[in-house]
C-alpha cells in the first residue's frame, strides 16, 4: 500500500541507517494493538540509543522513516539527532483549517532553538519549494510557517485579504496544493469550489 509518505518523500533508501537516533520513538503517536504511546513521549521499550524490542517491535515501527530516512539531498547532519528536527509529512483528521489536510512538519526533539538552526531553516526552504504547507512545532503547539502569513491569508480569505497583490499567487499556489490536499484527507476539506 502506497502512504502518505512514499507518495511525498519516495522510498526508504537503503544505505541510510538511524544509528543511535530514537526521534521517532518519541515523536510518534503509536496506536497499535500491541503498542499503545502518546505523541511527545519516549517509548517505554526505548533504550535511549536503539530498540529494546527490536526483534518484535510492531509493524509501525518497522515501516515507518522520517524524511531524512527518505531524501537523498538531506545531508548526514539532517538526520533527526544530529539536528534535534525531525521532519516528516503528516495530516490533521479531520482536518481543522484547509492546510491540514497534508502538510510537512519540523517538529523539535528537545530544544525549541534548533527550529531556528541554520540547518533547519535550510530545509524548510528545501520543502518550501513543494506544494505542500509547512508547520513548525515543538510541545504539542504547531504553527504555520509556510506559506507565511499574508499569503496564508489571500488564499484561506481571498475576497477579505487587505493585500490585494496576494490574491492571484494564493490562487496558484491553492491549485498546486489542491490534489495533494484531496490526496492526503481523502476529502479535501474546506478546498474552495473550482479549485
Ligand atoms: S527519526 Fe528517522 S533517523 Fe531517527 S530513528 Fe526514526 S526513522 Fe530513524
Ligand atoms: S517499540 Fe521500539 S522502535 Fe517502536 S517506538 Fe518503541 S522503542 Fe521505538
Amino acid at each position: 500500500m502506497t502512504t502518505i509518505h512514499d507518495l511525498m518523500f519516495g522510498p526508504t533508501i537503503e544505505d541510510r541507517a538511524c544509528g543511535d537516533c530514537v526521534a521517532c520513538c518519541q515523536v510518534l503517536n503509536i496506536d497499535q494493538p500491541d503498542l499503545k504511546k502518546p505523541e511527545g513521549q519516549l517509548c517505554p521499550h526505548c533504550t535511549g540509543a536503539g530498540c529494546g524490542i527490536y526483534e518484535t517491535r510492531p509493524q509501525v515501527c518497522r515501516s515507518w522513516n522520517c524524511a531524512w530516512k527518505r531524501i537523498a539531498t538531506m545531508p548526514p547532519e539532517t538526520r533527526p539527532d544530529a539536528m534535534g528536527v525531525l521532519f516528516t509529512v503528516d495530516r490533521h483528521s479531520p482536518p481543522r483549517n484547509l492546510f491540514e489536510n497534508l502538510y510537512i512538519i519540523a517538529v523539535a526533539t528537545g530544544d525549541e532553538a534548533a527550529l531556528d538552526s541554520r540547518n533547519t531553516r535550510d530545509a524548510i526552504r528545501m520543502f518550501a519549494e513543494g506544494p505542500l504547507p509547512i508547520f513548525v512545532s515543538f510541545g504539542g503547539m504547531k504553527t504555520l510557517v509556510h506559506p507565511e502569513p499574508n499569503l496564508a491569508d489571500a488564499i484561506l480569505h481571498p475576497e477579505a485579504t487587505f493585500d490585494r497583490t496576494l490574491v492571484e499567487p494564493g490562487r496558484e499556489w491553492l491549485k498546486r496544493y489542491a490534489p495533494f490536499a484531496r490526496a492526503g484527507s481523502g476529502e479535501a476539506a474546506m478546498l474552495p469550489p473550482g479549485i
